[in-house]
């Protein structure tokens, strides 16, 4: 089941006080139109009644899949965001068979939610992203502040990721074979990390950390 809450919200713009609807909890079996507002990123849009204005409003929000085993807690910078941690830690005690993220945006919601769907990993996922990463830049003359999965397919052999580079508007997308993402699950295997049914935050930083290990 979906849990939905109403609160209060004042517009930055006006000072307008509505109500505004959140879903703190999504259960996409029982609501898939929610997990098609995660993918086109509009789950937490918001436009003020009163002025028109438009933002998103970030706020804590647990999603499951429990066909395919997973669930992702979306964690705002600040002390929301840790208590939404701490509920749902003691929600969903540790098991080893469900996937447990931790993430901090949407956007980063949305990737675990295409790379998991796609029955991919994204611990190796983040080891290729990090070089994909670094060939970009090299290649550009300019840093990758972020980026995302987008797609994968077995038939063309292909796994793809979207860049933004400081100082361009237009996010470009860089893609490699699908052994390369083999030979990353193996990086990450030599390893030895383990999945121990926590929560986890799975980003840049723990590539980078892996990659480091494997090299030592
Ligand atoms: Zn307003």
């Amino acid at each position: 089941m979906s849990t939905c809450i109403s609160k209060e919200v004042s517009c930055p713009v006006c000072g307008a006080v509505n109500k505004k609807q959140m879903w703190t909890g999504i259960d996409i079996q029982a609501n898939p139109e929610l997990r098609l507002r995660v993918l086109n990123e509009t789950l937490f849009d918001w436009k003020c009644p009163a002025c028109g204005y438009d933002a998103q409003l970030l706020y804590p929000c647990l999603y499951h899949d429990k066909e395919r085993r997973f669930l992702l807690c979306i964690s705002p910078a600040g002390s929301s965001g840790q208590a939404a941690v701490a509920d749902a830690v003691q929600k969903y005690p540790q098991a080893a068979s469900v996937k447990k993220r931790i993430v901090s945006s949407l956007c980063e919601m949305k990737e675990k939610v295409l790379l998991f769907e796609a029955g991919l990993d994204d611990v190796p996922a983040e080891v290729v992203k990090f070089a994909l990463a670094e060939l970009v830049e090299k290649k550009r003359g300019r840093k990758v502040h972020s980026g995302f999965f987008c797609a994968a397919a077995q038939d063309e052999d292909y796994i793809g990721f979207t860049f933004f580079l400081e100082g361009l508007e237009q996010p470009i997308t860089q893609g490699t074979r699908l052994s390369v993402y083999s030979e990353a699950l193996k990086i990450v295997q030599s390893t030895g990390y383990r999945e121990d049914g926590s929560f986890l935050r799975v980003d840049r930083a723990l590539a980078q950390r892996l990659l480091e290990e494997y090299q030592e």
